[in-house]
């Protein structure tokens, strides 16, 4: 949600050459965040004009019965909240059936306590850093702590392969910080990616902190 979308083809084949992972797809409903954006459409166009696997961030109330609206792939991660359905388990069960990649998303203000129950049915965690809705907000400074707590939890209940994403003011220094907290899927927006300075010069700083 935060590239341009006039200039979208030149900067898919810019994540294509250099290796990106995941684009990551901003779907919210206006109702579980104070925003609306992204939608099946644009994720039906995209798919043809791409093969790098998609991070489907699922922003929106209820999403049990709307997962397959995305028509989810094999390699891509689809991140329920946990706070948007009083199903959660089950809809990450849906998302492996469809044989795409289950993730569960926690807000700022939502504790760890309320996802340990499905940390086994989950590929990746996804802590939100900044309330989600809107672009270019500052870090919710107790995120790090949160991620390093995530990690020791995943790590001593037997997952230590399950991925932590993060997402929300994703900076080349918060950056550094997150991974060394023990995240290690970063969602970049405004704060590192689509700013003033190149796209292929904000990716290859990223690679050259990050490794
Ligand atoms: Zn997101």
């Amino acid at each position: 949600m935060c590239a341009d979308f006039f200039e979208l083809a030149e900067t898919i084949s810019i994540f294509q050459e250099e290796h990106v992972q995941y684009l990551h797809i901003d779907v919210m409903d206006g109702v579980f965040v104070p925003n609306l954006m992204l939608g099946t459409d644009f994720v039906r166009v995209l798919r043809t004009h791409t093969n790098i696997p998609l991070d489907i961030h699922l922003m929106i109330d209820n999403p049990i019965g709307k997962i397959e609206w995305f028509a989810p792939r094999e390699n891509d991660i689809v991140y329920v909240h946990a706070e948007s359905t009083p199903h959660v388990q089950r809809a990450l069960g849906k998302i492996r059936n469809l044989g795409a990649k289950p993730a569960v998303a926690i807000n700022p203000g939502t504790p760890l306590a309320a996802i340990e129950e499905v940390l086994c049915d989950v590929d990746a965690v996804l802590v939100l850093c900044v309330n989600p809705g809107f672009a270019g907000q500052k870090l919710v400074p107790q995120s790090i702590a949160k991620i390093k707590r995530l990690r020791a939890i995943l790590d001593e209940g037997g997952f230590p392969d399950t991925e932590i994403a993060v997402d929300g003011n994703v900076t080349l220094e918060n950056a550094k910080e997150m991974r060394d907290a023990g995240a290690n899927i970063f969602t970049a927006g405004t704060s590192l990616l689509f700013r003033d300075g190149g796209t292929r010069t904000h990716i290859k700083n990223f690679f050259d902190v990050i490794k």
